[in-house]
């Protein structure tokens, strides 16, 4: 018995889901999280997992409701983890969102939606509940290979993250200057997000972003022990890549729980296929 608390984000289906499982699958005596921002999708989730795993869970799986986006909700959560727990040990950053590639939205109102859920989204949920993460806990954000910088960027924004010095408000103003490219974009004035040493695609900003703030976050949390780590679950079965994906959901997941649950994992590094990547 461990008595460690889990929270997954995003854990209503897909590659969260699946984390939620494997962990119920691993774990004895421990409390996790399946969080969801839509409640009736959380708590019909909760039942499967439930059922799916009817006679091998030794530990306990709840759901609360937390949209990564909304102040309210993520502050709500954190009090009732508060309550109930004192504090938690490792948060799994999950939630996720991408167009898809056929997408009509102006690349602007992309870039906006997308950075806003997958960076700002994941540093909000993080932020409010950092607090309350207890020494020796974790986090593990899920980031993705499209984020890996080298090569596709203009070598003033890469070298700005390759290095121990770099700020959050350096992350910022990474997205914010891309944002601002993608707006002059949407409304005609050429490719400027290309002449200022971006990669079009939105999602792939968004998510070079986490991989930065995992890194940054790993460096400022070493002396309260929590060790940050991100990855990617590999091209998988999902939603999210309209289920062209040759992954399952249990193969994506695995990743995240090794790094959620190995007691060898390093600190600071982006992982893909359990092994350190660079990025
Ligand atoms: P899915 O689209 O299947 O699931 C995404 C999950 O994130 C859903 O539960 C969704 O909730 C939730 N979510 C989105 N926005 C929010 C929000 N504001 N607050 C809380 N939850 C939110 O995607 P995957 O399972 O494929 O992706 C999971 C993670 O893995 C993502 O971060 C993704 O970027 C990453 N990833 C996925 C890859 C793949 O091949 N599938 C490859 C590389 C990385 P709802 O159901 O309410 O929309």
């Amino acid at each position: 018995m461990t008595g460690k608390i889990y929270v997954v984000t995003g854990a209503n289906k897909g590659i969260g889901y699946a984390i939620v499982r494997g962990l119920g699958q691993k774990l004895s005596g421990d409390i996790i999280y399946l969080a969801a921002r839509n409640i009736s999708l959380g708590e019909e989730a909760l039942k499967k997992v439930k059922s799916e795993l009817d006679g091998k869970l030794n530990s306990d799986i709840r759901f609360h409701q937390l949209d990564i986006t909304d102040e309210s909700s993520c502050k709500n959560f954190a009090e009732y983890i508060k309550k109930e727990h004192g504090g938690l040990d490792i948060l799994i950053n999950n939630a996720g969102f991408a167009f898809n590639m056929d997408a009509t939205e102006p690349c602007d109102q992309q870039a906006d939606v997308t950075i806003g859920i997958n960076y700002y989204g994941t540093k909000l949920v993080t932020s409010i509940l950092l607090p309350l993460i207890r020494s020796g806990g974790r986090i593990v954000n899920v980031c993705s290979k499209a984020g890996i910088m080298k090569d596709l960027y203009s070598d003033s924004w890469t070298q700005r993250f390759m290095n121990d010095v770099y700020t959050e408000s350096d992350i910022d103003n990474f997205v914010e200057t891309y944002k601002k490219l993608a707006k002059e974009d949407a409304s005609g004035k050429g490719h400027k997000r290309k002449e200022g040493g971006f990669i079009e695609s939105a999602y792939r900003v968004s998510k070079a972003a986490e991989i930065a703030y995992s890194v940054y976050l790993a460096r400022i949390l070493k002396d309260r022990k929590i060790i940050v780590n991100g990855c990617c679950p590999g091209f998988v079965d999902t939603d999210m890549s309209s289920h062209k994906g040759t992954l399952t959901i249990d193969q994506g997941a695995d990743t995240p729980i090794y790094l959620a649950t190995d007691p060898n994992v390093s600190n600071g590094g982006f992982y893909f296929e359990r092994k350190i990547k660079e990025w």
